[in-house]
């Protein structure tokens, strides 16, 4: 098999990452997309191969943990199998693309989507974090989600292709605009923004042609869960559901067809009917007023070989008592959430530090704190 991935790096499906708990597997699905089947087996397989649990990233994409190594190749002909993995290592390398969930069939975004994918092999070789949004509908849905090149639409009506960390883009023709993606991203690899990274770290003046003059539109877009125009929009938990629950879901709700994977934990179940029955709260939200709909909390210890502190059970006794957004992370890189929150709990060597309106890793108002102290900071206790 192919060398593990070391941390850093981001890993895809045929490079996985090794992880606490064993391999770190993660799948793209084309077009954020699952059909009933796809789900089915991505469950099936997640059981036989991993730890039973179906993990959903910032990017739309999904990870299953805890595969043997001896299980990877198996897991990974499944996976072919169900047509959720590309046969090409390098195209599914390139595949991190992030696309408007509320697409339909035709559209902008489905139009410019598929386009992209068709022509991945056109594009340079970019950093492992180094992705795309395509964001065609009627305004800008995924302006809070993490993309180095975005198409979306401006104002006006038409479309843009803005760089991140740029306010403005540059108008593009119909039908020219993955020219002028893969362009960018080749003038992005020949002006070295490959020793940055990341789009929004690369500071070298763009070229003429793609200095921005157009802002994108205003984002209204919130999703929630609940009736949505094609079906009806879960939350899960910490973006995790088990293989179980889900099976179980599927085989209840046989009106399921497909399930669209959203940035935010938010799957969009394609479905003509109403569901039949309301979904096991401890599996799915469908209140939109849940805390946990506000909170972020990565997997943490022991499950990471980063973490020091266990997260998920604080993150969730924590949940009801915080006011706004709150994120507990293993340590301070922050895979759970890039942005600030309005309570962060770092982990670092055993403890939580505490702050305020911050960034993972900021300097804490409190630190070195244990669970018992937090619970009782907050009255959870
Ligand atoms: S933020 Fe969490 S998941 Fe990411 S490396 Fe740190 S402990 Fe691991």
């Amino acid at each position: 098999m192919t060398a593990f991935v070391v941390k850093g790096w981001c890993p895809d499906a045929w490079r996985p990452m090794m992880a606490g708990d064993g391999l770190l597997v993660r799948v793209r699905p084309p077009l954020g997309r699952l059909t009933r089947a796809q789900l089915l087996g991505l469950a099936e397989a997640t059981t036989r191969h991993g730890n039973g649990q179906i993990d959903a990233t910032t990017r739309a994409n999904l990870q299953i943990r805890g595969v043997r190594e001896d299980s990877w190749r198996a897991l990974i002909d499944a996976l072919l199998d169900l047509g959720l993995i590309d046969r090409d290592q390098t195209r599914e390398a390139r595949a991190n693309i992030l696309v408007a969930p509320d697409w339909r069939a035709g559209d902008d975004t489905h139009r410019i989507a598929e386009e992209l994918r068709a022509r991945l092999s056109e594009l340079p070789d970019l950093p492992g974090k180094v992705g795309f949004a395509i964001d065609a509908g009627v305004t800008p849905t995924l302006q809070d989600a993490p993309a180095d090149f975005r198409i979306e639409r401006a104002a006006s009506g038409q479309l843009i292709l803005r760089p991140d960390g740029r306010e403005r883009g540059t108008p593009l023709s119909p039908g020219t605009e993955i020219d002028h993606l893969i362009a960018l991203a080749r003038w992005f690899v020949g002006s070295g923004g490959a020793a940055s990274g990341r789009m929004a770290r690369h500071d070298a003046p763009l070229p003429d042609w793609a200095a921005g003059i157009t802002s994108p539109a205003p984002s209204v877009y919130r999703l929630q869960p609940g009736l949505h125009p094609l079906g009806v929009a879960l939350g899960l938990p910490f973006g995790r559901v088990s293989a179980t629950a889900l099976s179980r879901f599927l085989e209840t709700e046989t009106a399921v067809e497909a399930v669209r994977l959203t940035p935010w934990h938010i799957a969009i179940c394609e479905t003509a009917a109403k569901l039949r029955v309301q979904p096991d709260p401890a599996d799915f939200i469908t209140d939109p007023s849940s805390p946990l709909l506000r909170t972020d909390a990565c997997v943490g210890a022991p499950a990471c070989p980063q973490a020091t502190v266990e997260t998920r059970s604080l993150a969730h006794r924590l949940a009801p008592q915080v006011t706004g957004r709150l994120h507990v992370s293993g340590c301070a890189k922050g895979c759970a959430r890039a942005a600030p929150a309005d309570v962060t709990l770092t982990g670092r060597d055993g403890r939580y530090d505490l702050a305020f309106d911050a960034r993972v890793g900021a300097p804490p108002s409190r630190a070195g704190l244990d669970a018992a102290q937090i619970l009782a900071q907050f009255g959870a206790a």
